[in-house]
């Protein structure tokens, strides 16, 4: 997948555990006023991008899996 084909912004994005995927996309709609994308990091990989290995959601140490951008 090319990163800049979507227009993605990259400062606005998140990486989530699937349990944290709602709150994610809740969060995003309400600071960015638009619907996220949803991709699972398992399925696409970037070339110039590396995403984090865990969760940022606060506390959380499971796997990051979701890329909410
Ligand atoms: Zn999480």
């Amino acid at each position: 997948m090319d990163n800049n084909r979507i227009g993605w912004d990259w400062q606005q994005m998140y990486v989530v555990c699937k349990d944290h995927v709602e709150i994610a996309i809740d969060r995003f709609v309400d600071e960015y006023e638009e619907a996220p994308d949803i991709v699972d990091l398992r399925d696409v990989t970037f070339r110039a991008w590396k995403p984090p290995v865990r969760c940022e959601e606060r506390d959380c140490s499971c796997e990051g899996r979701f890329l909410v951008v």
